[in-house]
């Protein structure tokens, strides 16, 4: 008895010898039998993790939801049956399973990342928190009841501006059945013009949150002043970092300091490691649910408003854990360019987007000419399939 597998007979001579007094030399063969086979179980569960994280990786370049509770059900009561023909009690194998299927879900959660870095990035000192490690999952940031960076692809969507309680309703109720689970508006707008509309302010803002929370949906607005931060945060779940102030360090910490989670969009002339700078100080102030958000870049291109840079996407991932989402609306200017962007967003590999609807375009008070009709909204959401409250309705 010195290899290979323990008979039933092989073990009932065992134990005969074992009584016999022969103790070491019997226990020791069986226990050397059990821990190949643990071995043997840790190389399957090695190559299992693999698997889940190709897999992972898979589902990234498409739009399948990390868990598929009916495919699961079904599995688990497959390997119950399997069990026991070979003599395993199906709750034991019921809680085996359940114990393989969470660590699976972590392997295709760290896929993205964890799969190809193996080094820091170079001279990525001046944003160490930020930057990618190896072995370090993404960052996954909770919105309401959306997870972004989680593997799913979210639409947030809704008017540039909140031009009256009238209008915000009217857009949250569009925006809920597009299935849209975290509503935009501007409250407070960042105008090129003074004499532009600059929004409703503090009563835009509570009209925002009424039509948001009152549906279920978290609210993204954007803070303009250090000081409104606070305020803000308490009728926002996201608080947005505009274009124009990408650097504004003290409106960057403001937000931080209020725990809120933050959306940060490049400056229209900020090379990436500018962003990542920027949103090391929102780490650094010790809050890291931070969103990068790519809305374009100026250049000499005059067809679009501003040019979307894809590539910043793609490079990101190589970059940092932060998930990062995409706003063609602002890149676009236009409503017709914005759904093939939204596509395009989507196989580049962004945790998802964000764009401006208004519930009757021809009315808008900001950005009229890139306002999507709900219609066009609704369009891209089912582009996307993945807006759960949808799905699940
Ligand atoms: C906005 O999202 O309302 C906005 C003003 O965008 P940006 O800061 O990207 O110009
Ligand atoms: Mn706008």
């Amino acid at each position: 008895m010195t290899t290979g597998t323990i008979t039933p007979e092989g073990a009932a001579s065992a134990v005969q010898t074992a009584r016999a007094g022969d103790d070491f030399l019997v226990f020791g063969a069986l226990r050397a039998s059990i821990n190949r086979i643990d071995e043997r179980l840790l190389h399957l569960l090695a190559e299992r993790a693999k698997v889940a994280t190709d897999i992972g990786l898979a589902k990234r370049m498409t739009d399948r939801p990390i868990h598929d509770a009916a495919r699961e059900a079904e599995h688990a009561d497959r390997l119950c049956t399997v069990g026991e023909a070979l003599g395993l009690a199906p709750q034991v194998v019921r809680d085996l399973y359940q114990v393989l299927a969470r660590q699976g879900f972590s392997n295709q959660l760290e896929a993205p990342v964890a799969a190809s870095v193996t080094t820091t990035p170079p001279d990525s000192e001046s944003f160490r928190l930020a930057r990618i490690e190896p072995g370090r999952s993404p960052t996954v940031v909770q919105v309401g009841e959306a997870q972004i960076g989680a593997g799913l692809f979210e639409v947030i969507g809704g008017p540039c501006a909140v031009e009256s309680e009238q209008q915000i309703h009217n857009a949250a109720d569009h925006a809920r059945a597009a299935g849209v689970r975290i509503l935009r508006g501007g409250a407070f707008k960042p105008r090129t013009s003074p004499y532009d509309f600059q929004g409703h302010g503090m009563q835009g803002l509570r009209w925002l949150a009424e039509a948001a929370h009152s549906r279920g949906m978290a609210v993204v607005t954007e803070v303009l002043n250090p000081a409104d931060a606070e305020q803000v945060a308490e009728h926002a779940e996201l608080l947005q970092i505009g274009a124009r102030n990408m650097q504004n360090a003290p409106l960057l910490r403001a937000c931080a300091r209020t725990g809120r989670a933050i959306l940060l969009k490049r400056g229209p002339a900020a090379t990436i490691r500018e962003w990542l700078c920027a949103a090391e100080y929102i780490l650094l102030e010790g809050n890291g649910q931070v969103i990068l958000c790519e809305r374009g870049l100026r250049t000499f291109e005059r067809e679009t408003r501003n040019t979307l840079d894809l590539s910043s996407v793609a490079a990101l991932r190589h970059l940092t854990h932060l998930p990062v989402i995409v706003d063609p609306s602002h890149a676009a200017g236009r409503d017709e360019l914005i759904r093939p962007l939204c596509r395009a967003a989507h196989a580049v590999g962004a945790d998802g987007i964000i764009v401006e609807m208004h519930p009757c375009r021809e009315e808008a008070r900001c950005d009229k000419r890139q306002a999507l009709s709900p219609g066009q909204l609704r369009s891209i959401t089912s582009d996307v399939q993945l807006v759960r409250v949808r799905r699940d309705e």
